[in-house]
C-alpha cells in the first residue's frame, strides 16, 4: 500500500506511541488525583505542555490542550464573542469547515462575518484584509496553509497588519506545523491551532496556543482543567504523544522540506504529463507535502476507489467529512469550473514516503486516468 493521504491523518510516530503507551497500560490514573500515579500522569501533561511550547517558541501557560484542530479552531472563533463588544470577524473563503461553520454559527447569533476571496492560486492578500478591518473588528482568522491545495498564506504579514491595527489574529496551523517553522517570539500571532493526528500524534488531541493576555473564553465547563479553558479529564496518553510529536516534527524542518519538496516536485512533474491535467494552488508558495491536481473529464471519487484497489491511498480535493462528499469550496473559490473540481485528486506526503513509491504511484494514477477516460 502506498499511503498518500497524510493531510487527512499521518502515521503515528514510534516515539509518540512510546510516550503514550504507559498512560494506556500501567498508569491509567486521573491527572487530578493526589496519589503517586495521579501525580505521574499530571507530570506527563506538564512535560507535554513544555514540549509543545518549546516547539513553537511559546510559554507553557500559553498552551491549552483540546480534542483536536476542530475544537482549537472553535475555541479561538467563539472567544471572539467576548472581545470588547466588537462584532466583526474577518476570515477567508478557503478555511477548513471548523472555521467556516463556527463563523456561520456566530453569524446566526448576530456577528458580522466577512470572508475574503483568494486569488486564482489560493493566496489571500493582506491588502484585501486591510481594506475591511475597522473599529468593529474583533478577530481575523486566516489559515497558515491550506489543507486541500497546500497554499501557504502570508500569515506573518497578515499578523503584522493585525498587530498594527489592534485586531486579534488567529491562524489554523493544522497543516503547517512541521512543514513551516513557527516561532511565536517573532510572529504576530495571538492564537494558533494544532491537531495531533496530522503530525505523528494520536487522534483526539490538539492544542490552542493563546498568547498571554489574549481574552479567550471556555466553551466547555466543568472541573476547570486546562487553566479553566477546557474542562474534562485530560487525554493523558494522547497529550504525551502530542508533546513528543511536536518535538519530533520540529527537529529538522529544513531537511524535511528539502527531502519532501524533491518528492513532491517529482510527482508534480510526472502528473503534469497526463493530458488535460492541472496543478491546483501555487507552484511556489506550497507545502512540501501537498500535490493537488485536477484532471479534466474525470470523476475523482471513482478514481480514488480505483486507486485504492491498485494500492494507492489518496483523496479527492480533501478527505470527505463523515463519509459525505461535497464539492470543494476551496477549488470553487479559486474559480475552477465544475469539471476541474469534480476531477480533483489530493496526494499528500510524509517522511515515510520513498522515491520508489512516488514513481509507482504516478504510474498507477496515469494508467487509471487513461482507463477512466477511455470508458
Ligand atoms: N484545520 C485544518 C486545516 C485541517 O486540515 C483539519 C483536519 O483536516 C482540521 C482543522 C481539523 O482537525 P481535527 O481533525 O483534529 O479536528
Amino acid at each position: 500500500m502506498i499511503y498518500l493521504d497524510n493531510a487527512a491523518s499521518a502515521p503515528v510516530h514510534p516515539k509518540a506511541l512510546s510516550a503514550a503507551m504507559p498512560f494506556i497500560t500501567e498508569n491509567f490514573a486521573n491527572p487530578s488525583s493526589a496519589h503517586t500515579l495521579g501525580r505521574e500522569a499530571r507530570l506527563a501533561v506538564i512535560a507535554a505542555r513544555e514540549q509543545c511550547a518549546a516547539a513553537i517558541g511559546a510559554q507553557p501557560e500559553e498552551i491549552y490542550f483540546t480534542s483536536g484542530g476542530t475544537e482549537s479552531d472553535n475555541l479561538a472563533i467563539f472567544s471572539a464573542l467576548g472581545f470588547n463588544d466588537k462584532h466583526k470577524i474577518i476570515t477567508t473563503e478557503i478555511e477548513h469547515p471548523a472555521i467556516l461553520n463556527a463563523c456561520k454559527e456566530l453569524q446566526r447569533r448576530g456577528l458580522e462575518v466577512v470572508r475574503i476571496s483568494p486569488d486564482s492560486e489560493g493566496i489571500v492578500h493582506a491588502e484585501d484584509i486591510a481594506a475591511v478591518i475597522d473599529n468593529n473588528t474583533a478577530l481575523v482568522s486566516v489559515m497558515a496553509a491550506n489543507n486541500e491545495i497546500g497554499t501557504i498564506q502570508p500569515f506573518a504579514e497578515i499578523g503584522e497588519l493585525c498587530r498594527r491595527t489592534g485586531v486579534l489574529f488567529h491562524t489554523d496551523a493544522v497543516q503547517a506545523v512541521g512543514n513551516i517553522p513557527l516561532d511565536m517570539r517573532v510572529l504576530d500571532v495571538d492564537m494558533l491551532s494544532v491537531s495531533a493526528h496530522k503530525i505523528g500524534g494520536i487522534k483526539g488531541a490538539g492544542l490552542l496556543y493563546a498568547r498571554k493576555g489574549t481574552p479567550i473564553s471556555p466553551m466547555i465547563f466543568g472541573g476547570g482543567q486546562e487553566m479553566g479553558m477546557r474542562s474534562g479529564t485530560e487525554n493523558v496518553a494522547a497529550i504525551a504523544a502530542l508533546g513528543t510529536a511536536m518535538t519530533e516534527v520540529g527537529r529538522n524542518i529544513p531537511e524535511h522540506r528539502r527531502r519532501l519538496s524533491r518528492l513532491r516536485d517529482m510527482l508534480i512533474e510526472k502528473l503534469e504529463k497526463i493530458p488535460d491535467s492541472r496543478l491546483n494552488g501555487s507552484h511556489t508558495d506550497r507545502l512540501c507535502s501537498n500535490v493537488s491536481f485536477s484532471f479534466a473529464d474525470i470523476d475523482s471519487e471513482a478514481l480514488v476507489m480505483t486507486l485504492d484497489l491498485m494500492g494507492v491511498c489518496a483523496s479527492t480535493a480533501s478527505a470527505c467529512s463523515a463519509g459525505k462528499h461535497h464539492r470543494s469550496h476551496v477549488l470553487a473559490a479559486l474559480g475552477l469550473d465544475e469539471n476541474r473540481i469534480d476531477g480533483a485528486l489530493r496526494l499528500t506526503l510524509s517522511d515515510q514516503n520513498t522515491e520508489e513509491e512516488i514513481v509507482t504511484a504516478a504510474g498507477i494514477i496515469t494508467e487509471c486516468v487513461a482507463r477512466q477516460r477511455s470508458g
